[in-house]
């Protein structure tokens, strides 16, 4: 399909070194009004051929950018759990495989009617019911603590939804002073959950591409790495935005930037990567 060419209008964004490039040479600036024009498979190769000398947001917009058009933005939410579900799902998934946490999850909740009977049930009890995942023998007991303090807080209501009147960084003090939550679960809760707030969870995938990258340093831990590379996202995107880029970079991670053997050959990234480009 050709790149259609079109007069550059008030709404245009003009983003330093991007500029706006000419369309009819088929590159195009990765600004939203543009990106909007071209199809996914031009969107994608016009856009791997733009200039590396960026300051870090801009980088990282630019593979923000890059990646959404491979992986098509916006990405539908997996999940419509409510933030207590979602708080209980995401401890089940530590260090666990999607499908095993969910299996795990699905029993708990089929098994026990009420988040207070798990609270209240045999710890042995709950330790079965969440076998499916990674050591249910510690998170068991875990989950029985955070349920206490939770079902406390709330007088019994078993709700999290007063997170949404909270400022974000207020929401994620709250999840975050929870036993055995830290910087991705207090995101995961509010971005993941029917709150659908704005929070950038970092798994591991998205936590290696970032590395690659250069958006973090090679010493970073997953734990910061979450305020860093949130801080790199422009102010003024929107909660679905910010999940778009968590889902993009973890998707590099899965399908491309592999832990062994990355394939940088067929990377739309590869121009803006110094791993990539050292190998
Ligand atoms: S160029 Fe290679 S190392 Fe860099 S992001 Fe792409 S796949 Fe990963």
């Amino acid at each position: 399909m050709a790149i259609p060419k079109r007069k550059r209008s008030a709404n245009d964004c003009d983003r330093g070194a991007f500029g706006h490039l000419a369309l009819s040479k088929g590159k195009a600036c990765p600004c939203p009004q543009v990106v909007r024009l071209l199809t996914k498979e031009n969107r994608a190769r016009a856009l791997v051929s733009q200039p590396i000398n960026l300051d870090l947001q801009q980088k990282a917009i630019a593979i923000h950018d890059r990646l959404c058009a491979e992986y098509g933005c916006p990405i539908p939410y997996f999940h419509t759990l409510d933030p207590l579900s979602e708080l209980i799902s995401s401890l089940l998934s530590h260090r666990t495989k999607n499908r095993d946490s969910g299996r795990a999850f699905k029993q708990l909740v089929a098994q026990f009617p009420t988040w207070a009977a798990v609270r209240d049930a045999p710890t042995a009890a709950v330790e079965a019911a969440i076998a499916p995942c990674t050591w249910p023998e510690q998170k068991a007991p875990r989950i029985q603590q955070v349920l206490q303090l939770v079902g406390e807080a709330t007088n019994g209501e078993w709700s999290l939804d007063f997170l949404q009147d909270m400022p974000t960084r207020q929401a994620r003090d709250w999840l975050e002073a929870l036993p055995g939550v830290g910087p991705k679960t207090s995101a995961a809760v509010l971005c993941f959950s029917q709150l659908r707030g704005r929070a950038l969870p970092v798994d591991s995938h998205h936590h290696r591409v970032a590395q690659r990258l250069g958006l973090i340093a090679k010493t970073m831990a997953v734990g910061p790495s979450h305020a860093r590379l949130e801080a790199l996202l422009p102010e003024e995107w929107n909660a679905q935005q910010v999940y778009d880029n968590h889902e993009v970079m973890m998707l590099h991670g899965q399908r491309c930037c592999f832990y062994q053997k990355p394939a940088c050959d067929r990377c739309v990234v590869l121009s803006l990567c110094p791993y990539g480009q050292a190998r």
